[in-house]
């Protein structure tokens, strides 16, 4: 079955390298993915892969059902691009001025529809049902294009029992390829916090109330909240990035606005963090004298891995790259809505090596450069990852 597996990636090896550069090519930012949720479209149907259009906005899902309804395995790739101008000088650089495929979504939706091809030809050997889930709007934090695509039931009919998507992973060498149980990226919420004061001569502090002294202990005690609230094991951080107030040298001000941003990868201690910061600025806010207003934005959830689905797709990873199937040890504190379908169901976000032998880490462009260049070596790799970790799955 490997050696098939191998034999039918190798076919197509050639069609999926022009997939990807055709998307790179005609690069769309978030929810405008129309051209290529049309490529996708026109590529499933070509296999008589049961296609549902327009899902979540430019959403495209691909159903292939196997020998039985047993269980079901979705693989997602998003399809949008970034607005950053490209400077890479490839001959199939960007047609689109200031779009640019920067984040390698050109190279998952390549893979995914690589992976349709192959696992098309492998129909009867299915032991379930493949959904192939192609989402717009990865890009668009903090709404992302996941939930549009679950609130419209790309997670039913039938019912999806687990999802798998890679990133392309520019630190890690091409060839190799990484996973690990629980958080694999970070929630990013953003709190804005306005402080009341009263106005007065900076003479006569006693007439006013100082919102400058209340929002310094604020801040100050803010962070006591990770020093001191959180296990020193834990990775949480509480930033305030900006700041206003105030009308001149000798006036006492009466109001100060802050904003900043909230990374978690416990999800328990994420969610904790809307009333544990209320808490402490209304304690020291009142105590002062002064009043406040505070809001708690929400972003992407961290990324967690579910353990018994890791073990699975690791296996699966170990079959095709041996010793080059690794564990990392740290999350990213980046942000990815894949979160979204971690939070519904177990699911596993896989890093994939695109980084060209012989460049080191600081010589290859990171993601999100103007200069991103992915190996497209790693096309075959993702490939024959997920497809092994489809046949590992449904055989368990
Ligand atoms: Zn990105
Ligand atoms: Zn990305």
């Amino acid at each position: 079955m490997n050696k098939r597996i191998k034999e039918l990636i190798n076919k197509y090896s050639n069609l999926v390298v022009e997939y990807r550069r055709d998307i790179h090519k005609h690069p769309e930012l978030s929810r405008m993915e129309t051209r290529t949720a049309a490529l996708v479209a026109d590529v499933l149907e070509g296999l008589n892969i049961k296609t549902l259009l327009n899902v979540g906005g430019t959403g495209v899902v691909g159903i292939l059902e196997g020998n039985s309804n047993n269980r079901v395995i979705a693989l997602r790739a998003d399809m949008d691009a970034l607005p950053i101008q490209e400077k890479t000088g490839l001959p199939f650089s960007s047609v689109n001025e200031g779009v640019m495929h920067a984040c390698g979504h050109d190279m998952h939706t390549a893979i995914l529809l690589g992976c349709a091809h192959v696992l098309s030809e492998l129909k009867e050997q299915i032991n379930g049902t493949v959904k192939f889930v192609f989402q717009p709007a990865e890009e668009d934090n903090p709404t992302g294009g996941a939930p549009g695509m679950i609130k419209e039931g790309v997670l039913e009919n039938p019912k999806v029992d687990a999802i798998v998507s890679l990133h392309v992973w520019p630190k890690l060498e091409t060839g190799y390829a990484g996973i690990k149980a629980g958080p694999m990226t970070a929630s990013s919420d953003r709190i804005f916090i306005t402080i009341k004061g009263k106005s007065s001569h900076g003479s006569a502090p006693e007439e006013g109330i100082d919102a400058v002294v209340i929002a310094a202990n604020v801040i100050s005690a803010l962070q006591t909240i990770v020093s001191r609230n959180i296990g020193p094991l834990e990775s949480s951080v509480i930033s305030i990035g900006k700041l206003n107030g105030g009308y001149r040298y000798n006036i006492i001000a009466d109001r100060i606005d802050m904003e900043g941003t909230v990374r978690n990868l416990d999800p328990k201690i994420r969610n904790s963090m809307p009333e544990r910061i209320e808490k402490l600025v209304k304690g020291i806010t009142e105590a002062m004298g002064g009043g406040y207003e505070f809001k708690y934005v929400k972003g992407y959830p961290p990324t967690v891995n579910e353990k018994n689905l890791t073990k699975i797709v690791y296996s699966a990873m170990r079959k095709v790259l041996n010793e080059k199937a690794v564990i990392p040890e740290r999350a990213s504190l980046g942000g990815e809505d894949f979160a979204f379908f971690s939070e519904k169901l177990p699911s596993a976000y896989i890093w994939l090596g695109c980084r060209p032998s012989g460049l080191s880490v600081e010589e290859t462009p990171p993601l999100h450069n103007n200069r991103f260049n992915p190996d497209e070596k790693a096309l075959t790799i993702g490939m024959e990852i997920l497809i092994s970790t489809v046949f590992e799955y449904l055989s368990g």
